[in-house]
């Protein structure tokens, strides 16, 4: 079982009360069997429970692993999307292991979030990630961001390779625009947008394509969004042989 607590690891931890209540009350987690343990540090440890304590599950550390990081790190930038479909993405592209995703707000976005109501979906979005994160024995979880818009994305993630799903690219895919990846070194970082319902309008393409970025076809048919989102992981993480 892996499992994230929101202190950085130590010799002896104390998993928290909700964390606990889950491993050993949920899942019914055999107390002689080890977990493998991430820490907000990033670091990784296999741990022995040793003790329930008023709920609080005491464990002590076997060693530390390895965290299965992989050499590419791969971003998603999601213009928002109406509730469950957003949730939908969140919960599979965790699966597909990828490492960064940007909430984005884009011209076309149906789902409108003030910065207020932005803020306080957040940690429901959190958990939707850990939830699928521990469902599928990944042991980073991937780093949710939200309030930036486009082009800050696209300036914070300068040096990454940038690709945007667009429904009207008839030329490059996935495939092609990766080509570059496997003869050149020096990119590790690589970032997909993907529109909102209503898709993308043609000056986001070209702010994107004047960044740096290629627009790439995802096939003939106009997927819906969350289609185009984890299709597109799907087939970047295929083309690396991650
Ligand atoms: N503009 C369209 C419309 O409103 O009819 C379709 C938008 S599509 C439902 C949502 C997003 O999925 C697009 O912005 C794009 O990023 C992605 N997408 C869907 N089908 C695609 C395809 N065949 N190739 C590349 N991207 C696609």
């Amino acid at each position: 079982k892996k499992i994230f607590i929101p202190t950085p690891l130590d010799e002896r931890i104390e998993l928290p009360k909700d964390v606990t209540h889950h491993v050993l009350h949920v899942f019914r987690h055999n107390m002689e069997k080890p977990i493998t343990v991430t820490g907000s540090d990033n670091r990784c440890g296999i741990y022995q429970i040793t003790d329930e304590v008023d709920g609080i599950a005491q464990a002590k550390l076997i060693e530390y692993v390895a965290s299965d990081v992989s050499s590419y790190r791969t971003i998603l930038v999601q213009s928002l999307l109406k509730g469950e479909k957003l949730e939908w993405v969140l919960q599979k592209a965790t699966e597909l292991n990828v490492d960064t995703i940007y909430l984005v707000s884009t011209a076309n976005c149906v789902a409108k979030y003030d910065d207020k109501k932005l803020q306080s979906k957040v940690s429901r979005w959190e958990k939707i990630m850990l939830e699928a994160a521990q469902q599928c024995g990944r042991n980073q979880l991937p780093t949710l961001v939200v309030g930036e818009t486009l082009s800050q994305v696209l300036a914070i993630e300068a040096d990454a390779l940038k690709l945007v799903a667009y429904e009207n690219e008839d030329g490059h895919t996935i495939k092609s625009a990766l080509q570059s990846v496997h003869t050149n070194q020096t990119i590790t970082d690589i970032l997909i947008c993907v529109g909102p319902e209503g898709g993308y309008q043609e000056k986001e393409i070209n702010a994107i394509i004047e960044s740096g970025g290629k627009s790439v076809s995802l096939g003939n048919t106009i997927l819906r969004a969350e289609t185009a989102a984890i299709g597109s992981l799907a087939m970047i993480q295929y083309e690396l042989e991650l």
